[in-house]
């Protein structure tokens, strides 16, 4: 049978030939210093939009950390004005259609049709991989300045520290597009119930003293100490004995999976996907037809 008539046998759908045009070669930096690891994401022109490229190239990043024996703590921080936007909904290097060499057990999602595209995709790129971070078996801090904003608090959420400047906030908008949050949904555990159905319900910025206040955040401190901060910390921790840090990290994690975190958030995950299949259905797009600028605007009102 010839690649023509297979498609609809197979269940496939035509590859989308997009046009997509990367304004950094290295979406993400690595660095290392002092046995700490410091991994940047560097899309600066578009505050840190995540797209696959920077996905990809952030989880052979950590993967680089975890091998070199000489790093024993890692730092996840970010150039330009804001830690991150989101996830990539529309930038010119958006790769969404773009076909990946996978890391985790996942068939490839370009070549298939509607919602099974999307939710492919995000079980690797945003579900697999956050849960692959928040199991690295090194401390993780995230140094967060500005905006950490929907995708942006995944990120900082796998980590084991969040260290933010007080001109950080932190926020997930993505209900106006009809979902009960972003993929990795630790929102119930990351806060607490109530408030994290306020943070939900508002999809309104909460300030890094907020954050500091209930306990999401470790610490908050001018932006001119952010850096320094994040490097005492650091060095402090990685003074400490290798294994015992990862048997920490594991007792931790595990109370939180007892106390249903992981099984929480892979029940939610479905929930998303009924969401992106419902805007396929109704709005006739899978985001519900919002890009960058409808989201911004949107999160601008409201303040
Ligand atoms: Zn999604």
């Amino acid at each position: 049978m010839s690649e023509d008539t297979q498609p609809m046998d197979l269940e496939l759908a035509p590859r989308v030939d997009a046009d997509i045009h990367y304004e950094e070669d290295e979406p993400v930096l690595f660095e290392v210093t002092e046995h700490v690891a410091y991994l940047t994401l560097n899309r600066p022109q578009v505050y840190n939009a995540q797209n696959s490229q920077m996905l990809y190239a952030l989880d052979d990043a950590f993967a680089r950390a975890v091998d070199d024996d000489a790093v024993k703590v890692i730092v996840l921080c970010a150039n330009g004005k804001h830690f991150s936007q989101g996830h990539d909904i529309g930038t010119p290097g958006r790769d969404f259609d773009k076909a990946q060499e996978r890391r985790l057990m996942w068939y490839d999602h370009s070549n298939k049709p509607e919602a099974e595209k999307a939710f492919a995709r995000e079980q690797e790129v945003y579900l697999g991989f956050c849960k692959r971070w928040r199991a690295i078996p090194k401390p993780t801090i995230a140094q967060v300045h500005r905006g950490c904003i929907a995708g942006g608090l995944m990120l900082a959420w796998v980590c084991d520290l969040i260290i933010a400047s007080d001109d950080a906030f932190f926020q997930d908008p993505v209900l106006t597009m009809g979902f009960p949050g972003v993929e990795y949904f630790a929102h119930a555990h990351e806060l607490n119930v109530r408030l994290a159905k306020e943070f939900l319900f508002l999809g309104e910025r909460m300030s890094a003293a907020r954050a500091y206040e209930i306990g999401m955040i470790n610490r908050v401190v001018p932006r001119d100490r952010l850096e320094d901060e994040v490097r005492e910390v650091a060095s402090r921790i990685a003074k400490q004995p290798r294994l015992g840090l990862v048997l920490a990290k594991q007792a931790c994690n595990h109370i939180e999976d007892l106390q249903g975190k992981t099984t929480g958030i892979d029940a939610v995950f479905g929930m998303h996907h009924f969401a992106h299949a419902q805007n396929s259905l109704v709005k006739g797009d899978y985001i519900a037809g919002h890009n960058l600028n409808t989201m911004a605007k949107s999160n601008k009102k409201k303040g």
